[in-house]
């Protein structure tokens, strides 16, 4: 596999970072994953507004632009013989000798772009998948899409060993805020979508923003507001979204069943549409 690495097109069994890279060091970078699908990259733009977006809350900037970013992607999908698969772009402030603060550093950051060869993702049709519900114990800025993801490392793992397919975290009120690495949906009993609003607790999906607009075009009322476990208890069907898992209907919520622990139409016709959409 070719991947890009601080301005050189390398394999991958020879891309390295240095160990003073304060990505690595202190988990000072940002990144984002783009799905590729025979030719076209998924939500392309609103990914790489998001990337310029998280650089800028933590006070850096890359002089590259979206348009060159959008060469070297080009480049690797063609060299790489993709067709199905996931571009990670990751950019860190840079490599310096190591010191908690940046002040007075001269700005130097590192891009890197891998690209992976996926196909399962891609199935119309899925099935669905428990969660469990944890402690939501990250830092106070989750709306910023930074490498810093132990918590959610942690929870995603915990949940893996014990058979759940995606851990959700709760709030102080025990109101979900999001999963470890998507965003939560219900359609409640009255056949209205739920997701949390955009608060500062969540990350704003690039997914999260396609689905509403799709729900918006198909005239389904949505609301985004904050969703209890009662909420969970009562609801027809339940999701999550995330751009490598597009729709992933939830079946079961830690003891709840929901819809029978079948996947419901709604979040069956949605996964459908979202992927028909990126034909
Ligand atoms: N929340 C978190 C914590 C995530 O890591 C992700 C996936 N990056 C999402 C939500 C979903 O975001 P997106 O639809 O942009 O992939």
């Amino acid at each position: 596999m070719l991947s890009y690495i601080n301005n050189k097109f390398c394999p991958l069994d020879k891309a390295y970072i240095s160990v003073n890279d304060r990505g690595y060091q202190f988990g000072d970078a940002v990144y984002e994953v783009i799905l590729y699908k025979n030719g076209k990259f998924l939500d392309l733009e609103g990914h790489l507004n998001r990337l310029r977006k998280s650089m800028s809350r933590i006070d850096f900037e890359l002089n590259i632009s979206d348009s060159a970013i959008k060469t070297i992607m080009k480049r690797l999908v063609y060299e790489n013989d993709l067709q199905f698969g996931s571009i990670y772009i990751q950019v860190s402030r840079g490599e310096y000798s190591r010191d908690h603060s940046y002040f007075n550093m001269p700005l130097k950051p590192i891009l890197v772009i891998l690209t992976k060869k996926i196909k399962e993702n891609f199935k119309t049709s899925v099935p669905g998948i428990k969660v469990f519900t944890t402690s939501d114990m990250r830092w106070k800025n989750p709306d910023i899409k930074t490498t810093q993801l132990l918590p959610n490392v942690l929870a995603k793992t915990k949940g893996m060993k014990n058979g759940y397919g995606e851990a959700l975290f709760l709030d102080d009120k025990s109101y979900v805020t999001e999963g470890s690495s998507s965003n939560f949906w219900i359609l409640n009993k009255d056949n209205v979508l739920i997701t949390r609003s955009l608060d500062g607790k969540i990350l704003a999906g690039i997914t999260r923003e396609s689905i509403l607009n799709c729900a918006k075009e198909k005239n389904i009322k949505v609301i985004e507001k904050n969703i209890s476990l009662r909420d969970i208890q009562s609801c027809n069907e339940a999701f999550i979204t995330s751009a490598s898992s597009f729709v992933t209907p939830v079946v079961q919520v830690d003891g709840m069943i929901i819809n029978n622990g079948k996947v419901g139409s709604f979040s069956k016709l949605l996964r459908k549409t979202y992927l028909e959409l990126n034909e």
